[in-house]
């Protein structure tokens, strides 16, 4: 047994370093106390119970509702050499009494488990007669009804402890917890005073940006094959879409696959797993994938449509980068996107349990989520900071790491377009869309024009020197700015507000921010950095690898590691296990193979 942490985080994991929150979380519970570890994806909140458990006499079962999960989290603990084993409805009958039988027999120090088998009698009989030294209840959120991902199971987990002979200390991990959740979390798992750690909701490495592209999938080409053979995730918002989109790229030579609720069980299977396992680049999707998908190396998430709120944004963005390299999270923005949401909420009406008054009340908490949700993809202000202040995080003004703070913006007096737009709006009516109320400015005799006789209309072609889209651009400017508001949903008809009349009297102007500069992506990153060429000759060597073990290839060496290969360049075993993410046992399994390369390429 090796009774120093570090030694296990190197010799394992191949760090050398914990990242914050996780030695205060490891400390706690090899001292015996419980722990509850709220942290963002990608933070690190394996490690935290795995360390323990590696240190500790005795096994620990990790409760997981995410079967695919566990499979790959199993993956890379065999891969790094320590043993584990998962016990859930993937295996069969056989399966899973050998796996059961190993692990009476002592074989496993780590058992994953899915929550409703911890009330079938043979796992029971086995964890009462076994020495359970640490539970680590994994999505711990899942035991909440606040959550969105309410598992009745979870309920069991806190008799289940307690039938067994002696108490472990268990240990909570989530990454998204309101005030309710936590309280739920600490009450109905029956964590003893446990140590408390929040990590804040920062992403260093993801890049964030909004972008408003005349032509959304001319927008999207051009962004993946500027990424060329990256993995990626689009997502959008209905099936529809999604199959569009798939389309799109298969037809313009990406090798893309696509995931919705509308496909069988088998292809979602087919499709994850070709995704996961780098046989596909790009995963085109609705917001029914990425639960339980451990696929640490996505560079990218770009929304082909913007989410319903930012929650939702946040997490599926979130996908990207878990490895800790840079990756890249955009949204293409339209204003169409904010009538679908609209849509959605206002039928949302299916739900038969809730009262109309309930329903009322879900619906304008919705309608403000949007709202804040249309607010990020409009501001001019620091994306990232926007975000953590939403989530109660303190921020800077400018992290320097998002569109906006890499964007000059420039401030154009545009009262003198308002005042036509405006009274456009009012003298036809307050009965139009955009798209009429841009047609009467800009003079087109289109037959609705003419039928409605807007022709003669006094403002009838006066902004002729303008183009349709930048019409459109200061429309929607005035309408963030609460000079116009939006009515209805499908075709909204434009009205002006009290707001405007101070305008159209000329007693005040209206002032925009253009955007007169924009980089859309961080200048260097760490993975562009290094140099392509070795890099290409190092991930083609870990898909050897990972082809001959059936496993996806992170699980191998995250590009992380194969990043900082290029940097360290090591030639000797004793260098190369200097690089990040190296332990003895991926040393001694794979160390030759990756040397001889770095050697060949040093010459
Ligand atoms: P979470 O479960 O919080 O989403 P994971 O446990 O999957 O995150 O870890 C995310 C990634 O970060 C993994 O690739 C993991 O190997 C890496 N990682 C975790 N801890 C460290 C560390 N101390 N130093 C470097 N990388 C780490
Ligand atoms: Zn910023």
């Amino acid at each position: 047994m090796i009774a120093d942490k570090f030694e296990v985080l190197k010799r394992y994991f191949g760090y050398s370093a914990f990242r914050s929150g996780q030695e205060k979380l490891v400390d706690s519970l090899l001292a015996g106390q419980d722990v509850l570890g709220i942290m963002p994806t990608g933070a690190g909140k394996s490690l935290c119970y795995q360390i323990p458990a590696i240190m500790m006499d005795g096994i620990t079962l990790v409760i997981s509702p995410l079967i695919s999960l566990m499979k790959d989290q199993v993956n890379a603990l065999v891969q790094q050499g320590v043993s584990a084993a998962y016990l859930n409805r993937s295996l069969n009958e056989a399966q899973y009494r050998k796996a059961l039988a190993n692990a009476v027999n002592g074989k496993y120090k780590i058992i994953y488990v899915a929550p409703e088998r911890l009330e079938s009698g043979s796992f029971l009989r086995f964890a009462m007669n076994a020495e359970i030294s640490m539970i680590a209840v994994d999505e711990a959120h899942c035991v909440s009804q606040w959550g969105q991902d309410f598992r009745p199971s979870y309920l069991n987990i806190d008799s289940f402890i307690s039938k067994l002979d002696r108490r472990p200390v268990t240990g909570a991990f989530t990454a998204t917890a309101t005030k309710e959740v936590k309280n739920d979390i600490i009450r109905l798992l029956d964590l003893k005073a446990p140590v408390e750690v929040t990590t804040g909701f920062d992403r260093p490495n993801l890049f964030f940006s909004v972008l408003r592209p005349q032509n959304k999938s001319a927008k999207l080409l051009g962004l993946i094959r500027e990424r060329n053979g990256q993995s990626g995730i689009v997502y959008c918002s209905t099936r529809k879409k999604v199959e569009e989109v798939c389309g799109l790229l298969n037809n313009s030579g990406i090798s893309a696959t696509r995931y919705h609720a509308g496909l069988t069980d088998e292809e979602r299977v087919k499709n994850q797993d070709d995704f996961v396992y780098d046989r596909k680049t790009v995963m085109v999707a609705t917001n029914a994938f990425g639960m339980g998908i451990d696929k640490s190396d996505v560079r990218f998430v770009i929304h082909y449509n913007m989410p319903k709120n930012i929650e939702s944004y946040y997490q599926e963005a979130g996908r990207a980068g878990r490895d800790g390299v840079d990756a890249d999270c955009i949204l293409l923005y339209a204003k169409a996107d904010v009538n679908t949401c609209r849509y959605f909420i206002e039928n949302i009406d299916d739900n038969e349990e809730l009262s109309a008054e309930q329903k009322e009340f879900f619906r304008k908490r919705e309608e403000e989520r949007l709202r804040q949700m249309v607010f990020y993809c409009t501001t001019s202000a620091c994306l990232r900071g926007y975000m953590l202040k939403y989530f109660g995080d303190r921020a800077k003004d400018c992290c320097g790491k998002c569109s906006n703070c890499l964007t000059e913006f420039e401030t154009v007096d545009v009262t003198v377009e308002a005042q036509k737009i405006l009274s456009c709006i009012i003298r036809t009516g307050q009965n139009y869309g955009v798209k009429m109320i841009t047609d009467v400015l800009r003079g087109s005799s289109s037959e609705r024009i003419t039928r409605a006789r807007l022709d003669r209309q006094s403002t009838f072609g006066i902004m002729k020197d303008l183009s349709v889209a930048g019409i459109k651009y200061i429309i929607e400017k005035l309408e963030e700015q609460g000079y116009i508001i939006s009515v209805g949903a499908g075709m909204p008809i434009l009205r002006v507000t009290e707001m405007s009349y101070p305008i159209l009297r000329g007693n005040a102007s209206v002032k925009i921010r253009k955007a007169r500069h924009l980089r859309s992506r961080a200048p260097k990153t760490e993975l562009r950095a290094v140099d392509p060429e070795l890099f290409d000759a190092l991930k083609a060597v870990r898909t050897q690898f990972a082809k001959k073990k059936g496993v996806p290839a992170f699980v191998i060496f995250s590009d992380a590691t194969l990043a900082d290969m290029c940097l360290v360049m090591p030639t000797t075993e004793k260098e190369f296990l200097s690089v990040s993410g190296v332990g003895a046992n991926k040393l001694e399994k794979y160390g030759e193979a990756f040397l001889r390369v770095i050697r060949e390429y040093k010459k």
